[in-house]
């Protein structure tokens, strides 16, 4: 048995998903995790269907409760910060909540301390009723603030015990507000805009390009774009928001120009950075992105410190580069390996492929790959484009809907890039089969000549994607 544990730095997604594996793969392996809040192992990714009260509870979000972790033989230690690593000494320094500081040493480290929401260039985040969404107090604070005035409480939003108390009861005094504006367009801004126009809020998304979902690509983002103004959203885009102003509360936003619109709400979702503070001084080596630089395996530039989830690189499938695609399975996936690895039998964390899916309303959206034709330049690639639009299924058959797809490709190879997808029958899953192709490499030749199933209620004959790589083959002969 090593005589000093496997550290784990963080307790959600890539540092449990490490621990657990360590633990199952060696159960003699002493395994500490800490994790400086009171959640853990929670789905951040549900955070806004819990603003929308389609989840009901709080709890509902957690995967494992810390008495599973316990179980699994996994030494927990939630409210403990880790604010130091020393990797000569191989240590790290924990701070206690009443504020002590303890020295735990470790025969190997993971770093797994995720991403933080970016506020700025905005001014006035700080007042109150101005919100990010990056974790379950922020979704609590913002439901109780959506709740009847006096009807939320820790209990009935299911966070009793975890929850931060005195902020639900602040927000819960709230008389609920009316008009909210979301800074950021953005999938949490657009899964956002869905949630409080459920609340029955007047909703104003602010974005600063011309289109909302950059990384979807322009054909993905009219549908969308089309979708919220159906529902009842207004989008001011090409508009950058300067500063949010009020009396301690919130209570007017500002944009460069002349725009002000008066709000009781506002929330910020302008992206994340990689939080990276713990090994900023260590001989823990960023990547280009500003993450932490990994290899294959998740090892890090220090011995036996690893990384994973957002607070890491990943090796992109497309450019064969390490990149930042801070998502979920990318965490779980890179968590496990690495714990498999630390239990002495090493596994590669795997590429990413960049793969997301966001449902705005109706309209489901998928994207893999790189999409951008500028992004595929730097790359060294020659991009080509095709969008088609086509039936989800037969068109005689009942719930057909439009399914818009685009993919792009390398003139000079036929190698597939990335794609988009957009359509309210079941367009999200579809991305999975442009991912895989992806993964394996494929020409768009390959994929046109797919097996894919068909039966009416399911898919035309073609189904969109190979109609997609159908025209797009065709645009590379030309
Ligand atoms: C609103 C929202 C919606 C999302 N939706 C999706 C989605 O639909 N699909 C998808 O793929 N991804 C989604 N994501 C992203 C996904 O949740 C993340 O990629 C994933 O949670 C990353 O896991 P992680 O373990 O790296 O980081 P986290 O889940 O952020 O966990 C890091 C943990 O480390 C702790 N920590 C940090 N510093 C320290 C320290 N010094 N000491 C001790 N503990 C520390 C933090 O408190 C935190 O609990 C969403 C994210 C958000 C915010």
């Amino acid at each position: 048995m090593t005589a000093e544990p496997f550290v784990v730095v963080g307790g959600d997604a890539a540092g449990l998903s490490a621990a657990s594996k360590c633990k199952r793969e060696d159960p003699d392996r002493e395994v500490v995790v800490f994790e400086k809040g009171r959640w853990v192992s929670y789905a951040h990714c549900g955070t806004p269907y819990f603003v929308k009260g389609e989840v009901e509870r709080l709890t509902d979000l957690l995967t494992l409760s810390p008495d599973d972790i316990e179980e699994r033989g996994i030494d927990l230690r939630r409210e403990r910060e880790v604010v130091a690593v020393d990797t000569d000494a191989r240590s790290v320094t924990v701070r206690t909540p009443a504020g002590e500081r303890r020295e735990q040493s470790y025969s190997d480290l993971l770093v797994a301390t995720g991403a933080h929401a970016l506020t700025a260039p905005v001014d006035g985040t700080d007042l109150d009723g101005v919100f990010s969404l990056h974790g379950l107090d922020d979704a609590a604070a913002i439901r109780a603030a959506l709740e009847p005035e006096g009807e939320a409480t820790p209990e009935s939003l299911g966070g009793d015990g975890y929850v931060d108390r005195e902020r639900v009861e602040r927000y819960a005094a709230w008389a609920p507000p009316e008009t909210v504006a979301i800074v950021g367009g953005g999938y949490v801004g657009v899964e956002m805009a869905e949630a409080f126009t459920a609340h029955g809020l007047d909703v104003h998304v602010f974005q600063r390009g011309d289109h909302v979902l950059g990384p979807f690509g322009e054909a993905v983002a009219e549908r969308v774009e089309t979708e919220l103004r159906e529902q009842g959203v207004t989008l001011h885009l090409d508009t950058e928001v300067d500063r949010l102003a009020g009396e301690g509360r919130v209570e007017r936003l500002e944009c460069t120009g002349d725009t002000a619109i008066d709000v009781d709400m506002a929330l910020v979702g302008v992206g994340i950075r990689p939080n990276v503070s713990l090994v900023a001084d260590t001989a823990v080596d960023l990547g280009e992105s500003g993450a932490v630089a990994v290899d294959d395996y998740g090892r890090t530039s220090a011995e036996d410190v690893y990384a994973a989830g957002d607070c890491a690189e990943a090796r992109h499938t497309v450019t064969g580069e390490f990149d930042w695609v801070p998502l979920g399975l990318t965490a779980n996936r890179a968590g496990r390996a690495i714990g498999q690895t630390v239990a002495g039998d090493p596994k590669p964390t795997g590429d990413i492929a960049g793969t997301a899916v966001v449902k705005a309303f109706e309209q489901e959206c998928g994207r893999v790959g790189i999409v951008d034709h500028e992004r595929t330049r730097e790359a060294g690639f020659d991009p080509v484009s095709e969008t088609i639009t086509t039936a989800s299924r037969s068109g005689y058959y009942p719930g057909a809907a439009e399914t818009v797809v685009s993919l792009t490709a390398d003139r000079e190879t036929g190698r597939l890039l990335g794609g988009t997808i957009v359509g309210t029958d079941r367009a999200a899953v579809r991305i999975d089969t442009v991912a895989t192709a992806l993964e394996g490499d494929m020409t768009v030749g390959e994929v046109e000549n797919l097996d894919l199933g068909y039966a009416p209620p399911f898919s035309p004959v073609w189904d969109p994607v190979l109609t997609a790589a159908k025209v797009l083959n065709g645009s590379l002969d030309e």
